[in-house]
């Protein structure tokens, strides 16, 4: 799949659930409403719908959320998915989690072919978890990613930088992920729904944060494209790598080779843009693909060159009225 700027489209980031066991407050709001079940797709819809999109070119899936282990009888997805791996169709099939439930299902996930698992984790201490996921219990977490790593995962550390929360903690964070051979990667936050606080009084920009662990430690760029908005640096005195997202000071659009599709079966051709197109309705109404073939050509050829966050203006509004959590992270 080639898009009018020539990129490759070969990286689909699925969600299959808005739901989550968290309520990371510049996520989502205290009080969500979440989606009504016959909106969602079934997991045989999302089975089709990765099957068609594999047919179509993408060799690498991470499924996401929401929170991708809350949903009921997700092994199965997994399970299913697990034939295009085999074949040898699918390059890698990927999570991203909050690690909650993660030790009851590393294992398993890992006999699905799933050898890479993103951990998203903000702070090491408790009881700031507790404050900034509304909820969490830092403990079952590391639990987690524990049990993950033990099965054999590789996993990434992903932390948002947020400013006056974890800011002095991050090398804290980044010594404790490359102890265990984790990479860790910063994200800026990102102007995505609705919450209850104003995400200008904890955007953190990176090169600051950059800045602060380039006093402490020697860091040295590395040329790693994953075709994301990563770009990575090695640390010498950790003998780790570390990432930086970095939306709103840096545009990273490119090299861009995702689309993103919504638990609902809406594929939007950008994180930072309100465009989309709906898969579902062709999905429902026909046992064939023809139609579904047609709405995803038509979103590839959609896809617009970059995204336009802004985030500068006190209590503006959010620039898009989705959550990451209905997007997919
Ligand atoms: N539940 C899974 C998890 O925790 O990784 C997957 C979904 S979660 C929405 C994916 C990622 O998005 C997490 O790392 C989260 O911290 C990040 N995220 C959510 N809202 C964000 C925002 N407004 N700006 C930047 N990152 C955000």
């Amino acid at each position: 799949m080639i898009d009018p700027f020539g990129r490759d489209i070969s990286y689909l980031r699925i969600s299959v659930t808005d739901r989550c066991d968290f309520r990371c407050f510049y996520c989502m709001s205290e009080r969500m409403t979440f989606l009504p079940k016959p909106e969602v797709l079934s997991l045989e819809e999302l089975d089709r719908l990765c099957a068609a999109f594999i047919s179509k070119g993408v060799r690498k899936i991470r499924i996401t959320g929401g929170e991708p282990l809350v949903r009921r009888d997700i092994m199965s997805l997994f399970g299913k998915l697990s034939r295009h791996l085999d074949s040898g169709a699918l390059e890698e099939l990927t999570l991203t989690t909050n690690a909650n439930q993660l030790a009851r299902y590393a294992k398993e996930l890992y006999a699905h072919g799933i050898r890479r698992i993103n951990v998203s984790l903000d702070t090491l201490d408790p009881q700031k978890f507790n404050t900034l996921t509304r909820r969490g219990d830092l403990k079952k977490v590391l639990h987690g990613i524990e049990t993950a790593r033990m099965a054999g995962h590789h996993i990434k550390i992903n932390t948002v930088a947020l400013k006056g929360l974890n800011e002095h903690e991050i090398p804290q964070l980044v010594e404790w992920a490359h102890n265990k051979g984790m990479d860790l990667t910063l994200i800026e936050t990102m102007p995505l729904g609705e919450v209850e606080s104003d995400r200008i009084d904890h955007y953190l920009p990176l090169p600051v944060v950059r800045d602060r662990l380039e006093s402490r430690w020697t860091l040295t760029d590395l040329d790693l494209n994953t075709g994301g908005p990563a770009r990575y640096a090695s640390i010498a005195e950790t003998g780790g790598r570390i990432g930086f997202i970095t939306p709103l000071s840096h545009t990273f659009c490119s090299s861009c080779n995702r689309i993103r599709v919504t638990c609902t079966g809406r594929i939007y051709m950008c994180l930072g843009q309100e465009a989309f197109v709906d898969l579902k309705e062709p999905l429902r109404h026909s046992i064939s693909n023809d139609a579904l073939n047609a709405a995803i050509e038509q979103a590839i050829g959609r896809k617009p060159e970059a995204h336009n966050f802004a985030i500068e203006q006190p209590h503006a509004d959010p620039t898009l009225s989705r959550h990451m959590s209905t997007t997919g992270g």
